[in-house]
């Protein structure tokens, strides 16, 4: 390709609403353009890399024996209806009337497509196990679409769904998949890690999800520097501590802690660390019908060590969805505004609520809690003495962090951040029990299918492979996912024949030898092309001129090289294979 045919849309202005490296080097690399909020244009050089992310999956996903199929975009609400998703999906689903008035929706996922394809399609069960999969485009009406094509309401997704009789094959499936998704990500030439994942609203029991590893990422996740543990925050379980509290060494006191609020306020005036402060958060529950007078909040005080993050997935399957009490709330709930409250209540009135405490807490001794007093807090506070904790109070509720025990029993936990491109689930029954996807058993029986489902977010690889790949100066990409894998160069070529010629030459020999090549043939200078190139992030650069002709080399430079090494034409095809290989 020519840069004269295949003319590149490099800006130079950084759009305000670009907050990440990977968006602003999109628009700036002219491969993406904005149409709406979360809604984009691929421009030829963007579509280029996006339909190299598209062929790599589906190599992968047919080697390992999936079918492809393309479902609509456009669905009807009866199948939403069946699962009962139409309701619970929420504002992401984005819905609509025909003109007959029925209603439909753009496809966030296709569960309920492909269980009522399979019902229809499938009759015994020597067609199982199946997977289906399509590389289509979704629709999510995100609450926040950010961050360009990695968090965008319209994307293009490859989503794969498998039938089984049993679990023991759909774990076969999932373990095949498993690997597939590991081929993928490498062939990518992305440093990815596969974690265990909460399945989320989607169901299902077991699940892993794929990280590309970026500082920018927008989950964290947590691995063990001893083992190949490695879970998404949201799922990492912290093990509960043997109990080793120290003996209370102090007295309850009430200490005035005029206008100290935070954990950090209380440490700084008391000279206490955060480790030794109790955390105590209110949570509502709301009436759903607030109409109905006889029905009240229900209120839960939360107990955390003061250096430690509530988990509110793990606290959400404990007690149910829950909201953070208002300010007038957690005074209805305990008689004092937020701030300076505790679960000690001498002279207060009790708590009325159900105490949820997370594990850590059951070590801490003369610490440091709210009074239930504004401007006052306790201090010396210890359980038995001054508090009761119940065993049943105890939970695991909270974040994992850097340096706690792995929870697998080896070594030590580091955080990292991560951008899910990746996401699979062994689903169950779920969705064939509620559609009534059967198939015909060996007995002669109907039985409901075992689904799995498998995810990879195309458009959303992109962006998390610039994440990874880039530098002051623009992309990095990796050799296959590069829009081209060799830019051309030249210096001067309109002053000399004898130069047109000689690029000329190993643009075509490049190109015949399978090389992607984009020849930069406008009449610029060789500072505006170098830039250029550089921005969008060609791998592997020639630069041809007068000067080599007559020592028969061209100077080359990768990417991330320091300096420019001389090729001689004869070795330029070898060399640059063996850079690409
Ligand atoms: P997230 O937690 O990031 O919202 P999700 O759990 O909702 O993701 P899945 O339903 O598992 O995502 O979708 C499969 C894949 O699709 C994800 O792993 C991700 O790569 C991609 N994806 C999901 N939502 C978006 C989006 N709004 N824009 C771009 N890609 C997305
Ligand atoms: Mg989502």
């Amino acid at each position: 390709m020519r840069t004269s045919q295949f003319p590149l849309s490099t800006v130079k202005e950084i759009p305000a609403d670009a907050e990440i490296a990977s968006h602003q080097l999109m628009i700036r690399a002219g491969l993406i353009r904005k149409l709406a909020a979360g809604v984009y244009t691929w421009l030829p050089l963007g579509l280029r890399v996006l339909r190299k992310v598209e062929h790599i999956v589906r190599e992968e996903m047919n080697k390992a024996g999936a079918l492809e199929v393309l479902m609509p975009a456009l669905q009807p609400a009866e199948l939403w209806q069946e699962t009962g998703r139409w309701e619970k999906y929420g504002p992401e689903l984005a819905r609509m009337k025909d003109r007959h008035e029925r209603d439909f929706c753009l496809g966030p996922t296709h569960e309920e497509i492909i269980t009522d394809l399979a019902r229809n399609e499938l009759r015994s069960y020597k067609q199982l196990p199946i997977t289906y999969y399509q590389i289509q485009t979704k629709f999510r009406d995100e609450i926040r679409p950010r961050f360009g094509v990695m968090r965008s309401r319209e994307f293009v997704m490859k989503d794969a769904y498998s039938f089984h009789l049993d679990q023991e094959s759909l774990q076969a499936t999932y373990d095949v998949m498993y690997q597939t998704y590991t081929n993928i990500f490498n062939r990518f030439g992305l440093k990815f890690r596969a974690v265990m994942a909460d399945s989320g609203s989607i169901g299902g029991a077991v699940s892993h999800e794929f990280h590309v590893l970026a500082a920018s990422g927008e989950d964290a996740i947590a691995f063990s520097d001893a083992s190949d543990y490695a879970a998404n925050i949201e799922k990492a379980e912290v093990r509960r501590p043997p109990l080793n509290r120290p003996a209370p060494s102090r007295n309850l006191e009430k200490t005035p802690t005029p206008g100290k609020k935070t954990i950090a306020e209380v440490c700084e005036f008391l000279g206490a660390s955060a480790s030794n402060v109790l955390k105590t958060l209110i949570l509502v529950q709301r009436p759903a019908d607030p109409q109905n007078s006889a029905a009240r909040n229900v209120y839960y005080m939360v107990l955390l060590r003061g250096d430690h993050e509530l988990n509110e997935i793990k606290l959400s399957k404990i007690i149910g969805n829950f909201d953070f009490a208002k300010d007038d709330e957690v005074e209805e709930a305990l008689g004092c505004r937020p701030g300076y409250i505790g679960p000690v209540c001498q002279e207060h009135r009790p708590f009325l609520g159900r105490i949820i405490a997370d594990y850590a807490v059951e070590n801490m001794s003369d610490f440091v809690c709210g009074a239930n007093e504004a401007g006052h807090h306790y201090t010396g506070v210890n359980w038995e003495r001054d508090c009761s904790l119940m065993n049943e109070w105890l939970h695991d509720i909270r974040q994992i962090g850097e340096g706690d025990p792995s929870p697998d029993g080896n070594g030590n936990i580091t955080i990292a951040r991560g951008i899910e491109v990746g996401h699979i689930f062994q689903l169950g029954t779920k969705y064939s029990e509620a559609m009534n996807a059967a198939i015909v058993n060996e007995a002669g029986k109907n039985q409901i299918m075992v689904m799995g489902c498998y995810g990879i977010g195309i458009s959303r690889v992109v962006a998390a492979a610039i994440e990874q790949g880039h530098d002051e100066c623009g992309i990095i990409w990796p050799n296959e996912l590069a829009p081209f894998q060799v830019a051309i160069c030249p210096m001067n070529m309109y002053k000399s024949d004898r130069l047109v010629d000689t690029v000329e030459k190993v643009y075509r020999e490049l190109t015949e030898a399978g090389i992607e090549v984009l020849l930069d043939d406008r009449k610029v200078r060789a500072g505006f092309m170098f830039s250029d190139m550089e921005l969008i992030g060609i791998p592997h650069r020639i630069v041809i001129g007068d000067r080599g002709l007559d020592s028969g080399t061209v100077e080359y430079q990768g990417r991330t090289d320091r300096d420019s090494q001389e090729v001689p034409f004869s070795e330029l095809v070898g060399f640059i294979k063996a850079r690409l290989a």
